[in-house]
């Protein structure tokens, strides 16, 4: 995902939908919490929070 200043996601492909790729947060203990993923994400699907 490109708006990710430190690249936390992965595209990956997921069994149940074959026919497009996933964001998946492989790399979230690198996260600097600054939110620009969840202003960007169209279907809201992404929730930041801080451990
Ligand atoms: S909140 Fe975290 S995962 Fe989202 S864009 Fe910023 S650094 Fe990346």
């Amino acid at each position: 995902m490109e708006v990710c200043p430190v690249n936390v996601f992965e595209l990956q492909e997921i069994a149940e939908h074959p026919e497009t790729l996933k964001a998946v947060p492989v790399r979230a203990e690198d996260c600097v919490l600054c939110m620009e993923c969840v202003g960007k994400c169209i279907e809201q699907a992404i929730k930041v929070e801080a451990k």
